[in-house]
C-alpha cells in the first residue's frame, strides 16, 4: 500500500490528465504503489481508438514531503485494451498461398531447411546425374527441411488420414497412376498422374482414392448403395370416398 501522502493524490493526478486535454479522463481505477517514493494512480482513458485503455499517473514524495508531485504521466493498455498484433519482420508474415507472380521470396541466410549443395563441375554427363541426385544445385533440402515437408504432406489432404482415402478402395502405392518420387522420400510419395484425381498433386504411398486405377465397377445395373426404383410399375392404390349432398355427383374413378 503507498504512503498516505501519495494514496490521497487522486486529485492532483487526475488534474494532470486533464490538463493534457487529450480527451475525457473515465472512471478512478485505483492506486499501485512502484516504491516508498512514487505510486501510480490510474483512470479510464475515454479516447476514440483507445477501447480499454487507462492514464497512469506516476506521483512522487520525499521522505518528508507532505505534498505529492507529478513524475511523469502515460497512456497505456489495461488488461481489456485493443492492441495492435506483435510486430513481426515481414519474411516470418509471409503465409503459404501468400506469393504471387513476380514476387521474389529470397530464403533466409540460415534457413534450416536448405543445405550447401556442390558445384556443377561443367562435364555434361557428370552434372546430368548430378543435377538428379542433388548435386550441381547450389543448396538441397536438409534433412530437417525434407522431414518437415514429409509430415506436410503425410497429414495433410493427401494423407492417408483424409475422408478421402479412408473410403478409398486401394492406396496410391499400388496405383497405376502413381509417379514415385526421386531421392529419399520415394518410400513414402509420389505425384498423382490421374487428371480426374490429385493430378499433379504430392500423394502419401498410403493415400487413396476412387479413381484408383484398380477400381472396378460394380456388377449389374444401377447404384451399388441402393435398390433401383422401378418407376415404369404403377401401384394401385384405392381412393377414399366422400361423403356427397343430394344433387351432387358422385366421382365413379
Ligand atoms: S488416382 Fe487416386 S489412388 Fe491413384 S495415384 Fe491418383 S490419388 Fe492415388
Amino acid at each position: 500500500m503507498p504512503r498516505p501522502v501519495l494514496a490521497d493524490a487522486v486529485d492532483l493526478a487526475r488534474a494532470a490528465v486533464v490538463e493534457l486535454r487529450e480527451g475525457r479522463v473515465g472512471d478512478y481505477l485505483g492506486v499501485t504503489s512502484e516504491d516508498d517514493f512514487a505510486a501510480t494512480h490510474r483512470f479510464a482513458a475515454d479516447i476514440a481508438g483507445y477501447r480499454g485503455w487507462q492514464w497512469a499517473v506516476v506521483v512522487a514524495a520525499g521522505p518528508d514531503d507532505e505534498r505529492a508531485t507529478v513524475s511523469e504521466l502515460a497512456l497505456l493498455p489495461g488488461p481489456d485494451a485493443l492492441v495492435a498484433p506483435q510486430w513481426l519482420p515481414w519474411d516470418q508474415r509471409i503465409r503459404p498461398g501468400d506469393l504471387s507472380p513476380g514476387d521474389l521470396l529470397a530464403p533466409t541466410a540460415e534457413d534450416p531447411r536448405l543445405v550447401p549443395g556442390y558445384v556443377a563441375t561443367g562435364d555434361p554427363e557428370v552434372d546430368d546425374v548430378a543435377v538428379t541426385i542433388g548435386l550441381g544445385r547450389k543448396n538441397v533440402m536438409s534433412l530437417e527441411g525434407r522431414l518437415d515437408a514429409a509430415s506436410r504432406w503425410f497429414e495433410g489432404e493427401f494423407g492417408p488420414e483424409s475422408e478421402m482415402a479412408k473410403a478409398a478402395p486401394s492406396t496410391c502405392g499400388l496405383c497405376g497412376f502413381f509417379l514415385p518420387l526421386a531421392g529419399s522420400l520415394q518410400a513414402g510419395f509420389g505425384v498423382c498422374g490421374n487428371e480426374l484425381a490429385a493430378d499433379g498433386r504430392v500423394v502419401s504411398v498410403s493415400y487413396g482414392c476412387g479413381a484408383h486405377s484398380d477400381t472396378t465397377l460394380p456388377v449389374g445395373a444401377g447404384s451399388p448403395q441402393f435398390d433401383a426404383f422401378d418407376d415404369g410399375a404403377v401401384e394401385l392404390t384405392a381412393r377414399a370416398t366422400s361423403s356427397v349432398g343430394v344433387g351432387d355427383s358422385a366421382s365413379t374413378e
